[in-house]
Parts: C-alpha cells; sequence; structure tokens
C-alpha cells in the first residue's frame, strides 16, 4: 500500500509535469472509482479545469484547480501514472484517464478497485467529506511537542495500532511504522501510555528521519507501487525489518512476524523489548 513516502514520490514528480494543463473530459472504464460526487458530475466539473499545484496530506493527494480541487487516494494498489501521448496498451487495470487539453495523459490504475478520487467546490468540502476523519500530516503538520502531547491524550491502544490510525496522523502505513518502531527500540504492542518522554522523543526523531529516507529514495515498491513515471521505489533495499522473517538483524537476532492491530508486523526480539523495567520510566 502506497504510504506518505510514495505519496510524496508522486505529488514531487507529477506536480512539475501536470501544473498549468487543462484537463478535457475524462474518461471513466471504471465510474465507481468516483467516490464524490456522482460519476456525471464529476466528469463534467473537472473538464475545463486548469492545474494549479499538488499538495499531500497523509496518503491524500490533492490537486488544487483552478476552481475546485481533484483528491485521489491510492489505497491498496492504486497507481496515479503520466504518459506525453497515448495510454499504454499494457494496463490491464485502467479505472480512470483524465486527458489534458495539449496531448499528454494522467491516467489511474487500480488492480484491487479500492482506489478514489473525489471533486469537491474548495476547501470547506474537502475538509468536511474528504479529510473529516484524517488527523494533521506526520511529516508536515506535526512538531515533537505536538506528537507527545497527542500521545500522552491516548490511554488505551498499542502504539503500533495508534501510529496505523489516520485520524491520530496522517500518512503512516505497515511498512513505515514496522521500520520507525524498530529504529526507535519499541515492541509494536507496547501500550502507547506506558511511554515514556525519552521514548516518545526517540520514536518521533525515529518517524522524520525514516519517512524522510523514505522520500530520498523514491518509496518502498514491495508489490505494486510506480511513482507517476512508472518507476519502481529503492527504499526497499533500506529495510531493516519488514519483510525480513527469518532474516538476521544487524544484532544477530533473527527477525520475527507476527500480528498487532491485525496487520503482519515485523520486528527483532532483542532490539525491541515488549516492557521496560519501571526505573527506566521518566
Ligand atoms: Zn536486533
Amino acid at each position: 500500500m502506497p504510504e506518505l513516502p510514495e505519496v510524496e514520490t508522486i505529488r514531487r514528480e507529477l506536480e512539475p509535469l501536470i501544473r498549468g494543463k487543462k484537463f478535457a473530459p475524462p474518461l471513466m472504464h471504471m465510474p465507481s472509482t468516483v467516490a464524490y460526487p456522482d460519476p456525471e458530475g464529476f466528469a463534467a466539473g473537472l473538464a475545463g479545469r486548469t492545474v494549479k499545484n499538488i499538495v499531500r496530506r497523509g496518503k491524500y493527494l490533492i490537486i488544487n484547480l483552478d476552481r475546485g480541487i481533484l483528491v485521489v487516494h491510492l489505497r491498496m494498489t492504486g497507481n496515479l501514472l503520466y504518459a506525453e501521448g497515448a495510454l499504454p496498451d499494457k494496463e490491464r487495470f485502467l479505472r480512470l484517464s483524465f486527458p489534458f487539453t495539449d496531448g499528454s495523459i494522467l491516467y489511474f490504475s487500480d488492480m484491487r478497485r479500492f482506489g478514489r478520487v473525489w471533486l469537491v467546490a474548495g476547501s470547506d468540502e474537502l475538509q468536511n467529506i474528504v479529510l473529516r476523519r484524517i488527523g494533521p500530516d506526520i511529516f508536515n503538520e506535526m512538531d515533537r511537542k505536538q506528537f507527545i502531547e497527542l500521545l500522552k491524550k491516548r490511554e488505551r491502544g498499542r502504539i503500533k495500532a495508534l501510529l496505523l490510525d489516520q485520524g491520530f496522523a496522517a500518512g503512516m502505513g505497515n511498512i513505515y511504522t514496522d521500520e520507525c518502531l524498530f529504529r526507535s527500540g519499541l515492541h509494536p504492542r507496547r501500550q502507547a501510555s506506558t511511554l515514556s518522554r525519552v521514548e516518545a522523543e526517540n520514536l518521533y526523531e525515529a518517524i522524520r528521519v525514516v519517512l524522510a529516507e523514505g522520500i530520498e529514495y523514491g518509496g518502498t515498491t514491495f508489490r505494486d507501487y510506480r511513482n507517476a513515471r512508472g518507476a519502481l521505489g529503492d527504499f526497499q533495499s533500506r529495510l531493516a525489518v519488514y519483510g525480513r522473517k527469518g532474516e538476521r538483524c544487524h544484532c544477530g537476532s533473527v527477525i520475527e512476524k507476527t500480528a498487532v492491530a491485525g496487520r503482519g508486523t515485523y520486528y527483532c526480539p532483542n532490539c525491541q523489548t515488549e516492557c521496560k523495567e519501571p526505573e527506566e520510566e521518566t
């Protein structure tokens, strides 16, 4: 599933390619991909609009237009791709195509069909219809103080479940959460409320570093992710625990896989201890 670094990679690549371009009428190969408004209203509303810029909140790509906002969420297997000319013949999972008036084209391909697009009138609708339950972006909109304060407010719940909760903070998914917990030495089953101040600070720093590296390496391609030009990410070669069950951690222990918050979870039983002794708490 594309997470914050993958969506940010797409944003950075796509923005200079489509800024200033005007949408022609879109082609709806699978109209149910449109979450809002109805497919006819979506097509009519998008045709003739010009791209101003692209921003991101968590895993949402927010394409600001001269009138209205186009929003894309890739969910599990979605890819938003750009082509100068015709659509490639090999694209088996094409759901929507967005041709521009200059002949170039943006298209949405999605094997599992969970990805969605919205066309809203402005920032109020963006907030009320699309982002109602979505917290601040964990990379761009949350400083260390806010993170620690929000963490302290949570009375129950495992730290992994909390980081995956997009209402707490937007952007983290399964891969980067496992990597961040490993780098901060926290067991994924730890109750979030038992983190000391130092542990919470270390976790915040690990999140900043891991997400920045993920972006620097163009995201992680585990199965389906491709950037806007169809290229694979490179961060998978840097993963310390995710997808490495049975391999050795740098400490020599064997990486294990378990289930936490209903998700496959990779961790090192030596580097990530379940419970801290009371004297280590501050
Ligand atoms: Zn280890």
